[in-house]
């Protein structure tokens, strides 16, 4: 074993890792990268299928953000944000706002014919995004919203409803079925994962959880199963915002309406992949908006253009046009949420912020939210939280240089092609017994794996599935990591179309090896 594989062994622990089996071969260990290729210590090429656990946005090495970088290390790495401003974080928080307040799409192509009321532009798309609170990374931006969410709401709700209601001091929170927000202690008590949130149910906070629209899962729908992402073969009848509808009134009834709401908009990532029929997310958006309950978007994983340019959602579905391009040449949207017309009050940012180089979050929200929080000094009505690394320089000229290149037309018409071949080449995948679900929301894609398509019988965890597959993957050169069995491709915006077919091969390749045994 190499020495340094060694002292990996010896000293290091992995996250999300059983040791007892990392410690039984040799690691990958990854000295360089390049676009959508990292080479471990061996000479070894991979192909990096997801984008280095979903950070990745341009690619390794990227020589515009290697000098953004640069340029901020010729000046100054880090100063502190409790008392002092920087150049780098000024600049990028203005770039955000601006970012987070264009391209809403709200007009009637995104909305899915069947589900009931179509929601009003006001109510959903009304707000302004205005103050960007930097963190660290996923989890500490969703604890900055919920913390601000909380807070905001004790003050806002005991000065309207004054003393008739004891209940207004205890905001409530509510979350999707299969929901991941992070690892933190807070952002653990809006997840919904029994494997990875049970044991530390002693230290969490109680929140609620509605079901999340898992279509090829869902006991209300009762198609047989076909080779199509199941949530263009569905039949229901949208019971699962029926029981979101219902959720939220049982809570009115108890003169606390639930302070917020908290999702990922278009698919749940580390549920499984998980991804919204069209027309889902406005409408629970319309329905938390009807009661005041803020809506808090993690955006953690499909913000800065993980779910794909918005003018492909339009050709989709026979309205063909080019992207639309903003003043400076940008491109439209670059979040989720507004693929539906969505404008939430709190939105988290990490991951690809710096395009994939270094730790920085971000938490945007409104005038109001931040208004809250002002009064004289002994008022004490300040945000009493914050890291000493936030609105870090170096991470900020990152994120400056990244920003750039996304708006940038290269970049847009990049992922335009990168989701059509993704998705073209995906369909081979439909032809294996072992794979239940292909799901596909812009540059992410989850292949579920199953005993058998046509039963949609799962294959037990603890066969490992998904984790052999993977590793069998790793060995013809593509690397990812499982959710569960769902396999993940979520390549850098960069990959090529031979890189991506090459991914999808290994898919299929280690599918029939693996699967073939089991
Ligand atoms: N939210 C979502 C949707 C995520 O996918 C993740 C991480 N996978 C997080 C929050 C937490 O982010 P981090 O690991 O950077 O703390």
């Amino acid at each position: 074993m190499h020495p340094l594989a060694k002292l990996d062994h010896q000293f290091v622990w992995h996250p999300f890792t059983q040791m007892h089996n990392w410690l039984k071969r040799e690691p990958v260990l990854i000295v360089a990268g390049k676009s959508a290729v990292l080479r471990d210590l061996h000479g070894r090429e991979y192909l990096d299928a997801n984008s280095s656990i979903w950070t990745n946005l341009h690619g390794h090495n990227h020589p515009k953000i290697n000098v953004a970088i640069q340029r901020q290390l010729k000046k100054i790495a880090h100063s502190s944000a409790l008392g002092l401003a920087n150049e780098p974080a000024s600049l990028l928080a203005e770039q955000l706002i601006q970012a987070a307040n264009a391209g809403i799409h709200v007009s009637r192509f995104t909305f899915h014919e069947s589900c009931a009321k179509p929601p009003r532009k006001s109510q959903i798309a009304n707000r302004k995004l205005e103050k960007v609170f930097f963190s660290d990374d996923g989890s500490t931006a969703l604890e900055v919203a919920l913390k601000l969410a909380y807070e905001f709401t004790r003050r806002t709700r005991a000065k309207s409803v004054g003393r008739a209601s004891p209940r207004a001091a205890e905001p409530k929170f509510l979350s999707l079925t299969g929901a991941y927000h992070g690892d933190t202690v807070g952002a653990v008590s809006l997840g919904h994962i029994d494997l990875f949130h049970k044991s530390y149910s002693g230290l969490l906070f109680q929140t609620d959880k509605v079901m999340s629209p898992y279509c090829y899962r869902c006991p209300f729908n009762r198609a047989q199963p076909e080779r199509a992402d199941a949530r263009e073969y569905r039949q229901c009848h949208w019971e699962c915002v029926g029981l979101l509808e219902k959720k939220f009134a049982l809570q009115k009834q108890k003169r606390n309406p639930y302070a917020a709401f908290v999702f990922e908009p278009l698919i749940q990532g580390a549920a499984g992949m998980i991804p919204q029929p069209r027309g889902w997310l406005r409408r629970v958006a319309e329905i938390a908006r009807s009661q005041g309950t803020l809506l808090i978007a993690d955006e953690v994983m499909t913000g800065l253009g993980r779910t794909g340019v918005a003018a492909l959602v339009k050709a989709r579905i026979g309205e063909a046009m080019e992207p639309r391009f903003h003043k400076r040449g940008y491109g439209s949207t670059l979040f989720a949420s507004h693929h539906e017309g969505v404008q939430p009050d709190f939105l988290c940012l990490a991951k690809g912020l710096t395009g994939g180089y270094l730790p920085m979050a971000a938490t945007l929200t409104t005038q109001k939210v931040f208004d809250a929080f002002l009064g004289e000094y002994n008022e004490f009505k300040t945000f009493f939280h914050g890291h000493s690394y936030t609105a870090n320089q170096l991470g900020a000229a990152a994120a400056l240089a990244s920003l750039d290149i996304l708006q940038g037309k290269p970049s847009i018409r990049a992922r335009q092609n990168l989701e059509g071949k993704l998705h073209d080449e995906l369909q081979a995948l439909w032809s294996l017994p072992n794979v239940g679900d292909i799901r596909q929301v812009g540059l992410i894609a989850g292949i579920e794996l199953v005993r058998d398509w046509r039963t949609r019988k799962p294959f037990d965890l603890r066969e490992r599935a998904g984790i052999r597959v993977c590793e069998a993957m790793a060995r013809r050169g593509v690397l990812t990591r499982p959710v569960g069995n769902v396999i993940v491709l979520m390549p850098p915006y960069c990959t090529t179309p031979v890189q991506a077919r090459k991914m999808v091969c290994a898919v299929f390749a280690s599918i029939c090896d693996v699967l073939g045994k089991l």
